[in-house]
């Protein structure tokens, strides 16, 4: 391959919005190579999906792929600069908001729905008046909801209008690494699954590799002397209840975000990634995107849910996290959490726990029995009935009840016996590495954007590092 203008590793939406942006900035034959260790979309399929049970795809067909974590993902794109990353600690609020109106506009361009939820400001303010009563903070934040179909179909038209640039490739099934010379990025080897690694050299490196490559980017910032900040790391369960628990928050908010300060421990419990009428997902994390001792790939929870209404279940999940942020000398706090999801699959024999909160606080195990009685039927078929108090840390336990027993008097009939808990949900947000305000790293020519790099938790923030990125580098060219 000849040298390229801008190699791209990793396709998710922060890659793939670079690509989009520079096409913007160059025109039709400026070279870029976008690499993913996963396959194509339109050879992307999740068995678990399709047939209920997880076949442990290498690398995960959920996460990797031209759209990394997004092309199955829920599509919603959250559109307050509040919500889904830390951009407002590179950018101003007024450019970040610029930023996510433009990306959302491109998101509109490629076929997003128009309807945003959240934006009928008087029923918006009900919701939050009472949420205050109870010591709940209800984050203002309007939901442009894509659905997994149209999610998957967005960034498929991306994939596509990107395929006709004569200047673009794609390769598939191929790993990245840099190449630094003398303290500057000068291109990548490319290992593409089957054939023999190659070099290829390029203007920019940029570096996208989400947050299952997180300790993949981390272990190259330490060897190139880039300096590492520990991020916090969520960790807690998935929560599923009937869709008429959630429904008065849901239909006005589509997805209610609430933050609770635990009442025993003070730590902050968050409600994350609600899915009205969605299905619990199991995902995995490969062990290529782990360091040091804790090799094991691991199985975590997630949810999702679609927007056409046919599709819909009885149920609503959403995430419960609690927020942990390690000092010193403590610095590995993916690997905390890794720790963590894998004590759940060691009693489960590799997936995904599920206890009903009645059992939980009887201090018993659910079993297949217990479950059957449940009134809320779990949508994670493969998901084991057990005990989350033999896995979860005390605190996190704790301060996940308790947050439960408040957001009841804001969603009544969620502090129930027959409410759901899946675990392990873990984010790992970890390692925020030090980028500038352009997401340059200290080695020239090399960027780092999206979860990967610690700055975004999310669709939309992470598309906008992508055209940050994109318009720096057309700056930079023109200077
Ligand atoms: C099930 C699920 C549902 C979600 N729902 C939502 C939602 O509704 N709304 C929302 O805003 N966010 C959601 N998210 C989060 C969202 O998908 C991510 O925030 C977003 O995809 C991050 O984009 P990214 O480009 O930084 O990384 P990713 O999308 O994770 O993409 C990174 C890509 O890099 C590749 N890669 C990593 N290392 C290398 C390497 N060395 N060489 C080559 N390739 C590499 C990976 O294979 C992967 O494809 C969801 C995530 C999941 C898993």
């Amino acid at each position: 391959m000849n040298k390229q203008n801008v190699i791209v590793i990793g396709a998710g939406p922060a890659g793939i919005f670079t690509a989009l942006e520079l096409y913007n900035k160059f025109g039709d034959d400026y070279a870029v190579t976008v690499v993913d260790e996963g396959l194509a979309i339109d050879r992307r399929h999740c068995p678990a999906r399709q047939k209920g049970q997880c076949v442990r795809c290498k690398p995960c067909n959920i996460m990797s792929g031209w759209a990394g974590a997004g092309a199955f993902s829920d599509g919603k794109l959250s559109l307050s600069e509040e919500v889904g990353g830390n951009v407002t600690d590179y950018l101003s609020v007024d450019k970040t908001r610029e930023l996510i109106r433009y990306a959302d506009s491109i998101y509109l361009q490629y076929g997003a729905p128009e309807t945003v939820f959240g934006l009928n400001d008087r029923k918006v303010e009900e919701i939050s008046y009472e949420c205050s009563k109870h010591n709940i903070h209800l984050v203002p934040c309007p939901v442009r909801h894509m659905g997994t179909e149209y999610s998957y179909e967005v960034l498929k038209n991306m994939y596509d209008a990107l395929l006709k640039k004569p200047g673009f490739t794609f390769l598939e099934r191929t790993h990245a690494d840099p190449i630094i010379q003398d303290g500057r990025a000068v291109g990548a080897v490319l290992a593409t699954r089957g054939k023999e690694p190659v070099e290829v050299f390029a203007d920019y490196i940029v570096a996208a590799p989400g947050r299952g490559g997180a300790a993949w980017l981390n272990k190259i910032a330490k060897e190139n002397n880039i300096h590492v900040t520990n991020n916090e790391v969520d960790i807690g369960v998935r929560v599923e209840v009937p869709n008429s628990v959630m429904d008065d928050l849901t239909k006005h908010l589509y997805e209610a975000k609430m933050v609770y300060y635990s009442d025993t421990f003070e730590n902050k419990v968050r409600t994350f990634c609600m899915n009205p009428g969605g299905i619990v997902s199991e995902e995995h994390y490969d062990e290529e995107f782990s360091d040091s001792f804790n090799k094991k790939s691991i199985a975590v929870v997630n949810g999702h849910s679609y927007a056409d209404e046919g599709s819909h279940t009885q149920n609503t999940n959403f995430a419960l996290l609690v927020s942990t942020k390690f000092t010193e000398p403590f610095n590995q706090p993916i690997e905390y959490g890794r720790y963590i999801a894998q004590l759940g699959n060691m009693l489960t024999g590799g997936g995904i726990v599920v206890q009903r909160l009645g059992d939980l606080l009887m201090g018993r195990r659910t079993d297949k029995t217990r479950l059957a009685k449940s009134t809320t039927v779990p949508t994670l078929k493969t998901a084991v009935p057990g005990d989350l108090s033999f896995v979860l840390p005390h605190r996190h336990l704790t301060s996940i009840i308790e947050a439960l027993r408040a957001f009841d008097k804001v969603a009544p009939g969620l502090y129930s016996k027959n409410t759901l808990l899946y675990g392990v949900e873990v984010k790992f947000y970890s390692s925020k590495i030090d980028v500038d305000e352009n997401f340059r790293t200290a080695i020239d020519g090399l960027y780092a954007i999206g979860d990967g790099a610690g700055i975004t938790r999310g669709l939309m923030q992470a598309s906008v590092t992508g055209v940050v990125v994109a318009r720096d580098i057309a700056e930079r060219t023109e200077a």
